[in-house]
């Protein structure tokens, strides 16, 4: 879908961060991807997770429309270290391990 596109950034290389269709939409490191583990990390988050999360903090269905209307970036040092921000001037939510605030 990549309803993200570009606005997802790895947090190692400050890179946007590329779509990939395998396991139904994720986006992992463009540097890693391009140049390989000497350059940066193999750093990945599916899309699906960051939907999932943003419509558990406004307790709606979102289309993808809405959801990239919203998110003004998502910065991704892994795939449960990750900081949504929005253009609303909502609180970002800020996934943290075990630990997320929403
Ligand atoms: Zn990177």
């Amino acid at each position: 879908m990549n309803a993200y596109s570009r606005k997802v950034k790895c947090s190692h290389c400050n890179k946007n961060m590329k779509y990939k269709r395998e396991s139904g939409g994720k986006y992992t490191c463009s540097t890693y991807d391009n140049l390989g583990k000497e350059h940066c990390q193999r750093t990945t988050v599916k899309e699906e997770f960051i939907s999932s999360l943003i419509m558990r903090r406004y307790r709606k269905e979102m289309s993808d429309e809405e959801l990239r209307n919203l998110v003004d970036c998502i910065i991704v040092e892994d795939n449960l270290l990750l900081e949504i921000h929005f253009k609303n001037n909502d609180e970002p939510i800020l996934l943290k391990g075990n630990f997320i605030q929403f």
